[in-house]
């Protein structure tokens, strides 16, 4: 039936929730360096490092939110835990002297996971502007 296809099509995923290689890591399927988890979020160590402390702070649940220019009122929350766990994980780091925390969105932003995520860089001095 038209009611049921249109369940199905609901329940399927769309293009902005189809699966990244961060569910994969999420879930296990594919190992990584864990260096935060709780409940809501994951931070695992960036398996191209751009600076000598390199990580990857991700929302468990994607909720859409691809990218940061999906962003949606629901997702204030989740948005300002990325940040602070981002704190949370910079200390734990060492990283007393400063970071940086960076997120890239879409083609010009250079982002090529869709799966929003939160860079923390430090380690070194960075510079201004980046690259
Ligand atoms: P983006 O370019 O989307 O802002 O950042 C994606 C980041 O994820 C890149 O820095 C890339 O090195 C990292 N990345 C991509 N695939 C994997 C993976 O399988 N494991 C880990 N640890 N990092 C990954």
């Amino acid at each position: 039936s038209s009611e049921k296809d249109a369940a199905l099509s609901a329940a399927a995923p769309t293009a902005d929730d189809a699966p990244t290689i961060f569910d994969k890591i999420i879930n296990k399927e594919i190992p990584s360096k864990v260096v935060y988890e709780d409940a809501k979020a994951l931070a695992f160590r960036d398996i191209s490092p751009q600076a000598p402390t390199h990580i990857i702070i991700i929302p468990k649940v994607k909720d859409g939110l691809t990218r940061l220019a999906k962003a949606e009122e629901r997702h204030i929350q989740v948005l300002g835990y990325l940040m602070y766990i981002a704190k949370v994980i910079a200390k734990q780091e060492g990283l007393e002297d400063g970071y940086r925390v960076v997120i890239n969105d879409g083609p010009s932003g250079c982002q090529s996971v869709y799966h929003l995520h939160v860079h923390l860089l430090g380690g070194r001095q960075m510079n201004w502007p980046p690259g």
